[in-house]
């Protein structure tokens, strides 16, 4: 039997001793399932959240939208009662629809349409980036009420995504546009930077705070009173990965240049760090090429699944990312191995998924499970060739509920049917009853 509970977005199912991979085999053997689905786990994003508490204390975390803006991702964390770093005025009416403050939501875009920016000034939601002096005059003539970031420039020089060829003014030249925001009579509150998506050395951090302090001082020169830092994104998400280090290094900057009680708010915007690893993709193999050489020895095989890089498997193309699949079914691994490649299923020679790497000979219709697939994906993926987007099926561990429970009280509800508390819910699953529950966040929570 399955325990569900509804967001407003869908339903979760909730599990008990299950694991993601119980969930996958389960679904795989519905009839007729064939086509791929994520499955996305609320409890990993919820102990994301909770590990950032713990690691970052100071740094309240404004998830970046961007990232990947499925539903429930942004329910929970708007129950959690993080802040939101909005792209666009689209992102910003999503958030707002939740129920979420306006100053909870930071207008991460250095270069906003204008009609972006009027919308923008009618919502209300006053922080935003800036870079340029372009921007500045926009922003003076849309919204001059804003309160406003310099984004200055500091590069990660291995980041998986760079952004610094594209953003942030450098910071020899954030007094000229300091000095333009002050003549112009515009608010400058803080000062942020994005070292790159996907950072590779967390030491960076070290010296994009230090800048960000220098700014501080250029700013307050100037007559401004800043009040706000933002440190952005580059945090590693996959389930391997770990925030230790970027927290000690994030930790003792602030320490250093931002010590406790200087007054200075510090906020961040991370994305893959959130979601990367909550959600699993599983696709299905759809067709196979056996290549031979010339004495009709098998030398490799080709494998075309039902996913590839113009619908998940984009995060191949723009965002850099390595992709490694497991097989959902154990094989026997003295069996031989052969040189294989991974296709996606439209017409075009580019949608190579793997191009190389070892695997048993599979039959069509085998499952291949992909890990770490919640960052840059599912959010800019296309249906070219008229391949639909998979599905996303959402779960939640029973102890993640409890501990929804626990922490946003009378902001979360469960009701199984006619049942009126957990227990009777549980009763239920017990009795191999199917049925419903209901979770209501409330978006009103506040981070703490
Ligand atoms: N903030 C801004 C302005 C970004 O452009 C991005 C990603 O491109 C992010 C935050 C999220 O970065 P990450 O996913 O590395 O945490």
């Amino acid at each position: 039997m399955k325990l569900e509970c509804n967001f407003f977005a869908g339903s979760a199912r909730i599990l008990n001793e299950e694991t993601i991979t119980d969930v996958i085999k389960e679904k795989t053997r519905e009839f007729g399932q064939e086509d791929p689905f994520f499955v996305m786990d609320v409890g990993d994003i919820v102990q994301k959240i909770k590990v950032w508490k713990l690691k970052l204390p100071r740094v309240k975390p404004f998830y970046a939208v961007k990232c990947n803006d499925h539903p429930t991702v942004l329910e929970i964390l708007a129950a959690l009662g993080t802040g939101f770093d909005c792209a666009s005025k689209t992102e910003i009416q999503k958030i707002l629809e939740l129920g979420v403050d306006q100053s909870r939501i930071i207008f991460a875009n250095p270069c906003k349409p204008a009609s972006h920016l009027r919308l923008a000034a009618k919502l209300q939601v006053p922080l935003m980036t800036f870079d340029n002096e372009t921007e500045l005059h926009k922003i003076s003539a849309y919204y001059p009420e804003a309160k406003l970031v310099i984004r200055i420039r500091v590069d990660a020089p291995d980041a998986q995504c760079p952004l610094g060829m594209k953003f942030g003014v450098l910071p020899a030249d954030a007094g000229a546009l300091l000095a333009t925001a002050q003549t112009l009579g515009l608010n400058v509150v803080g000062v942020a930077f994005h070292v790159g998506s996907g950072c590779g050395d967390s030491t960076i951090y070290h010296e994009a705070i230090s800048s960000a302090k220098m700014i501080f001082e250029e700013a307050e020169a100037l007559g401004f009173s800043p009040h706000l830092l933002d440190i952005g994104g580059g945090f590693p998400g996959t389930s391997s990965s770990s925030l230790d280090e970027f927290a000690e290094n994030i930790n003792k900057a602030l320490d250093e240049f931002f010590p406790e009680g200087c007054g200075v708010e510090v906020i961040a915007e991370p994305g893959r760090y959130v979601v990367a690893s909550a959600f699993t993709l599983a696709t299905n193999i759809i067709a196979k090429r056996e290549v031979n050489d010339d004495a009709g020895s098998l030398t490799s095989v080709m494998y075309y699944i039902n996913d590839g890089v113009y619908g998940s498997f984009n995060c191949i193309l723009y965002d850099h990312q390595d992709v490694h699949p497991v097989m959902l079914q154990e094989r026997n691994n003295k069996k031989p191995h052969f040189t294989s490649s991974i296709w996606g299923p439209t017409c075009d020679g580019l949608d190579q998924v793997v191009s190389k790497m070892s695997l048993p000979r599979l039959p069509c219709g085998e499952w291949l499970v992909w890990p770490d697939m919640g960052a840059y994906t599912l959010v800019s993926a296309g249906t070219f060739n008229g391949f639909p987007l998979p599905k996303v099926m959402v779960v939640i561990p029973h102890h993640t509920w409890l501990y929804l429970e626990e922490h946003l009280g009378n902001n979360v509800s469960m009701s199984f049917l006619g049942a009126q508390n957990e227990e009777e819910c549980l009763a239920h699953d017990q009795h191999e009853a199917e049925g419903s529950a209901a979770l209501t966040v409330n978006a009103a929570s506040h981070y703490s």
